[in-house]
């Protein structure tokens, strides 16, 4: 007899909501999550709500307030004197921001009658879990169920020349929990998680140096956008250093010395923190992936078909431990999606329509395929873009950096890819996510009334660039 319908293994956002959708669906639903948060206490959300997207979020806000009075208010004709950082209150509001969420879905669990059962999972099988506590308290229990999903998620890659310490070389979790703001910071790799934590500890005083072991500048980003950020992102000085591969460290009185290759030529860098922002890898440890033979591809991913399904009947793998982007929603579809197939439903995530944001300011943001990808695919396109400098809205905020780019099928206008640089663009974003959704062309966006004066209206432009007739530029 099975205890439940449905285990999840983890409860971030794949895991809290595949379960909730499940409970939903009238699932008898378990979570089994070990994560333990503040003050060594049981905390559900995953990496996303403790350690990711929310708390870097909180920090990525207070220091841009911090940035903007400072620095810019005096464009608005406000002059402020004094302005200080106060560091133990930005991480303390951090904390309960994080704190609250983290306890929402304690709530949302209760609310859906799911079961946390507190510990770390382990498969004994396709159908059964050993759930070993990882508080004192706790129990060790074996438990069943019809279906399992795991959502064990990804941890930070780690690489063997920047050993973390988390005390002068930290990872993304070390680097959202400073207490002072370190007078020169070195980040290693400028991807989505370097330059967010980068431009923070930039913003709030540090100097920052970012090396890059790749000649480009984020290769997955659209190069018109990639080259206008990397250019903007300079001229507000973080000094990001490309094809700059870190080959080793050694640990100073306060600080630590990077050396790095540049060009073939050996180089150094002392700084007094170090963050290792090289990426994230998929998390199967403690799992028994290989006692069960669930399989891993060569990269340590659960191999899943298109449906999330693994090696072994009944159980799914969904999110970070998956392949795909490694982004919360898109970690939180597969978790409906599964959830509605167990429950007999016929569910389909489109992998191709993900939105992706990079948190700088102005913001990144894009969705679907880049020029440079197209063209490479031999695709014929049509492309239209509209500076934000020629934007009303942006000018009345003196928020005029950045553009929108769209791009087009060259016969049907079916929109292959958005991607925006500007002040706001993890919103925009969602117009031509919700566009290309729909199968939309430009000239559905074109025809669409946008408000005046609105940042919008620099999507409305583009897509009125794409067939030669944007009105204000
Ligand atoms: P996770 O959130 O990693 O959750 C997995 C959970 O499983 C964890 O709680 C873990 O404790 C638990 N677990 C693991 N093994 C076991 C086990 N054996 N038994 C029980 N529990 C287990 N994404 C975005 O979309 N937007 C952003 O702005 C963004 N910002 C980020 C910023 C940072 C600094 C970082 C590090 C990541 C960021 N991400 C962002 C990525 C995002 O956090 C992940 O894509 C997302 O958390 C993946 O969700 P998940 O449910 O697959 O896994
Ligand atoms: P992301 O996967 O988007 O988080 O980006 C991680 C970045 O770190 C990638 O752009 C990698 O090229 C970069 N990287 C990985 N190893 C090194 C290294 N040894 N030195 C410098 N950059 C690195």
């Amino acid at each position: 007899m099975a205890d439940y319908d449905v285990i999840v293994i983890g409860a971030g956002p794949g895991g809290y909501v595949a379960a909730i959708r499940c409970a939903q669906l009238g699932l008898k639903t378990a979570c089994v999550e070990g994560w333990l948060g503040a003050g060594g206490k049981p905390a559900l959300g995953g990496t996303c709500l403790n350690v990711g997207c929310i708390p870097s979020k909180a920090l990525l806000d207070s220091s841009h307030h911090y940035e903007h009075i400072s620095r810019h208010a005096k464009d608005h004709g406000i002059s402020v004197q004094g302005v200080e950082m106060n560091v133990g209150v930005m991480q303390k509001r951090k904390d309960k921001v994080v704190q609250s969420l983290t306890l929402g879905i304690a709530g949302l669990f209760k609310k859906n009658k799911i079961d946390w059962l507190q510990g770390s999972g382990k498969l004994l099988g396709a159908n059964e879990v050993e759930v070993n506590p990882t508080t004192s308290d706790g129990k060790k229990q074996t438990v069943r169920a019809g279906h399992i999903i795991i959502a064990t998620g990804s941890v930070p890659a780690r690489i063997p020349p920047a050993p973390v310490d988390q005390k002068t070389i930290v990872d993304s979790t070390g680097a959202l929990a400073f207490d002072a703001v370190p007078g020169t910071l070195g980040v290693i790799g400028a991807g989505v998680i370097g330059l967010e934590l980068g431009s923070v500890w930039r913003r709030l005083g540090a100097q920052v140096v970012v090396l890059e072991a790749l000649d480009d500048f984020l290769p997955a980003a659209d190069k018109t956008i990639a080259d206008e950020a990397f250019k903007t992102l300079i001229k507000q000085g973080l000094d990001i250093r490309l094809g700059a591969k870190v080959t080793g460290t050694q640990a100073r009185d306060g600080g630590v010395t990077v050396s790095y290759e540049l060009k073939g030529e050996k180089q150094e860098l002392t700084v007094e923190k170090l963050i290792v922002a090289v990426g994230r890898k998929p998390n199967t440890e403690g799992l028994n992936a290989a006692g069960v033979g669930l399989k891993l591809d060569a990269r340590g991913f659960i191999e899943v078909d298109a449906d999330c399904r693994t090696s072994l009947p009944n159980v799914y793998a969904i999110g970070d431990v998956v392949r795909g982007p490694m982004l919360a929603h898109k970690a939180s579809e597969e978790g409906v999606a599964v959830a509605e197939l167990i429950a007999g439903q016929h569910p389909h995530v489109n992998l191709d329509i993900v939105p992706w944001v990079i948190y700088t300011w102005p913001e990144i943001a894009w969705v679907g395929k880049s020029e440079q990808q197209l063209r490479a695919e031999g695709r014929e396109i049509k492309t239209g873009s509209f500076p934000m400098m020629a934007s009303g809205r942006a000018k009345a905020m003196n928020e005029t950096g950045g553009v929108v780019k769209m791009i087009a099928d060259a016969r049907t206008d079916e929109l292959l890819g958005v991607h925006i640089f500007a002040a706001n663009a993890s919103e925009l974003i969602a117009e031509a996510v919700l566009a290309m959704n729909y199968g939309g062309s430009s000239e559905d966006i074109a025809l669409t009334i946008h408000s005046h004066p609105t940042l919008a209206e620099a999507m409305h432009e583009a897509a009125l660039a794409v067939s030669g007739r944007a009105i204000h530029f």
